[in-house]
């Protein structure tokens, strides 16, 4: 590439705030603009710290704000590069380009589309390949993007301006996200063919995006959309992001009052003490609502186990500080019912052991229906919550088991822990249903039909996978199915707790 590099990187810390209200003022932001939202000042200690406040009043459900990604990358070969579908979930087909065999596109629309950024990449694939052995890595597929949008000048959305004012994550004491931004931007020289010397420049792009910004990632595609780095995190959001292909859109997700901060939650799906600490170590957020402060001045590690030994108690055992001690190093295991400690280390060790079990006998393909629901049972009878684990095994064969209450549980769960309105709820949704349809619960199919479209009516989400279950439920005409959501799932079974608050 022999493009000049234009001088991107103004100083502009002072005045930071004046050029973005300028900036985003053309695309809707600010007191009279028509989004209805304004970047803004919003800590008295720390003027710089920026957020975004409401204009006018946000009733739940209305959409705030949308954006495409300012870069993303995709799984290669089967998924669109311009589109991120594989073929399951709609592309009409699957053509590789014709000179690196390593993208794929689902139409020649996409490939257009694509084509003024993916020019300057496709020769330099099969060039990296031959220097490190491998095709690069998303993320650096994903830097080298960031570099060339940059270089091509495309400002959809304002994008391009807003990156500019980001403020650069200089952190000279973290070693490790010097490192990476260093890594990252080698890379991206390599792979783009690029002159060494512009090592400093990339990595002072580069340096804006890890990890201020907000980065959807998932093991098919990662992306960047500035546009939303503006909101704060709140453990307790008021606010929600949505996804329809690759538009993302901020939807209120409580009432908004004009005049209040908009938030939204970065760590949506992980347990409260996984939470704080990626908040601390990835965002440097030492947050201070309730549910962080309990895990701070407990040390909780919001995995709990089942209270046993006390008769009828059936409370959660949480593994934290000796309440009976004042030294924060000391964990201990205590009922939060009825005060019962219980020696740490055999439980987790006992955890740990079930865990493994369960994981082994639902990969291993022969497993016998009676041995799963057994390391099930095993499961339920040591903890007391759910955990990704049972979240994953749900996604491929937990629901084949159809052991109705497994299910509604899980769904409750998710229910409970990220709200109705939520992502994880939504995916459970759309995988529960047409399962439920192949293992003849047609009753819980439907239910679950309902919550599908009334999530649709809320957010307005036509997604692919959306459009996928309607199609196949529609097609054993389960709209005649009338759902009856009380006598469908049973009595809840010996280890539900109805009193637990998730
Ligand atoms: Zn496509
Ligand atoms: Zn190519
Ligand atoms: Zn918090
Ligand atoms: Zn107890």
């Amino acid at each position: 590439m022999n493009e000049t590099i234009p001088n991107y990187i103004p100083n502009f810390k002072e005045d930071r705030l004046k050029v973005l209200e300028e900036e985003t003022s053309k695309y809707g932001f600010g007191d009279k603009g028509k989004l209805g939202i304004k970047i803004a000042s919003v800590s008295k200690d720390d003027p710089i710290q920026l957020g975004i406040i409401a204009c006018k009043d946000f009733r739940v459900g209305e959409k705030i704000v949308s954006s495409r990604p300012y870069a993303h990358s995709t799984e290669p070969k089967i998924r669109c590069d311009g589109c991120h579908k594989t073929k399951e979930e709609g592309a009409d087909k699957m053509m590789l380009c014709g000179g690196c065999s390593f993208y794929a596109y689902c139409s020649k629309g996409c490939q257009t589309l694509m084509w003024p950024v993916h020019k300057h990449e496709c020769k330099n694939f099969v060039g990296y390949k031959k220097i490190a052995g491998e095709f690069p890595s998303k993320t650096t597929r994903l830097a080298a993007r960031v570099m060339i949008t940059a270089r091509i000048n495309q400002t959809l959305n304002g994008n391009l301006k807003i990156i500019d004012k980001l403020i650069n994550i200089k952190d000279e004491k973290d070693v490790e996200m010097q490192e990476s931004v260093e890594g990252l931007s080698k890379f991206a020289i390599t792979l783009l063919q690029d002159n060494p010397a512009k090592l400093e420049f990339y990595k002072e792009y580069i340096g804006k995006f890890s990890p201020n910004v907000i980065g959807h990632h998932n093991p098919q595609n990662t992306l960047l959309i500035p546009l939303l780095t503006f909101f704060n995190h709140s453990c307790n959001a008021n606010a929600i992001i949505h996804q329809k292909d690759l538009l993302y859109s901020v939807y209120a997700d409580k009432p908004i009052k004009k005049g209040e901060e908009i938030f939204l939650n970065y760590q949506d799906g992980s347990t409260d003490a996984e939470r704080f600490d990626i908040l601390q170590k990835i965002y440097k957020i030492h947050c201070h609502c309730d549910k962080c402060s309990v895990v701070e001045n407990t040390g909780s590690l919001d995995v709990y186990y089942r209270c046993k030994d006390t008769p009828n108690c059936n409370g959660r055992v949480d593994i934290r500080y000796d309440p009976s001690s004042n030294s924060k190093t000391n964990t201990i295991a205590l009922c939060l019912k009825c005060n019962k400690t219980y020696p740490k280390e055999p439980l987790i060790k006992k955890g740990d052991k079930i865990k493994e079990t369960l994981s082994t006998t639902f990969k291993f393909e022969y497993s016998s229906r009676q041995s799963k629901v057994q390391a099930l049972e095993q499961y339920f009878e040591h903890f007391h919550v759910y955990d990704g684990l049972l979240m994953d095994f749900f996604y491929h064969t937990l629901i084949e088991l159809d052991i109705p209450f497994v299910i509604k549980r899980l769904e409750l769960y998710l229910k409970h822990k990220h709200g109705q309105n939520t992502d994880p709820y939504y995916t459970f949704l759309i995988i529960a249903a047409p399962r439920l349809v192949e293992t003849n619960k047609p009753k819980l199919a439907a239910y679950y039909l309902d919550q599908i479209i009334e999530f649709d009516k809320k957010f307005n989400l036509s997604s692919s996978e959306y459009q996928f279950v309607f199609k196949h439920m529609r097609g054993v005409q389960l709209s005649n199915v009338k759902t009856d959501n009380k006598s469908t799932f049973g009595p809840p079974d010996k280890y539900f707790d109805t009193d637990i608050k998730y």
